[in-house]
């Protein structure tokens, strides 16, 4: 077990950025890129506000231009996670030809106010943007990611 130093960092707990490893900042451009020009979705799994795990889901949605993660195994994993004291901290998917910033229909169908929601657009294939934003309510929120080297 790693213990952080406390000080070191901005504690997740209390401010709204997602600490994000590079890894896993690299690994949802990939999983974009494989699956453009449909869009890709998946999980962060967090403890403590801390990510410790990325997942790929299968996107349902026909449509290119939207996503619809399986509820069931969205269920299933949340259950596995809670069952180890782990939390679903951020779920993402991929703008493949827009900006990263949420549509109509990511807020109208964001049912998870306490996760962070990423975006990585590749409307610049040569420079991905990946963003996080809170969904509450309907109303959108930016929140800063800030790059950490590892998950552990
Ligand atoms: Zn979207």
């Amino acid at each position: 077990m790693n213990q952080l130093e406390p000080g070191t960092e901005p504690d997740p707990a209390t401010t709204s950025s997602l600490l994000l490893p590079s890894a896993m900042r690299d690994e949802i451009i990939a999983h974009a890129r494989a699956e453009t020009p449909r869009e890709c979705c998946g999980l962060i799994a967090g403890r403590d506000g801390r990510p410790t795990a990325l997942f790929r889901l299968a996107n349902l949605e026909p449509d290119v231009t939207r996503y619809r993660i399986d509820d069931a195994e969205l269920y299933r994993l949340y259950r596995e996670l809670d069952a180890r004291g782990e939390e679903i901290l951020a779920i993402y998917h991929s703008h493949p030809a827009t900006p990263p910033f949420p549509s109509p229909t990511d807020v109208a169908l964001a049912a998870w106010p306490d996760a962070f929601y990423v975006i990585c657009s590749l409307a610049h294939p040569g420079t991905p943007d990946v963003r996080a934003f809170r969904i509450r309510g309907g109303l959108i929120t930016e929140a800063a990611i800030h790059l950490v080297p590892g998950t552990d």
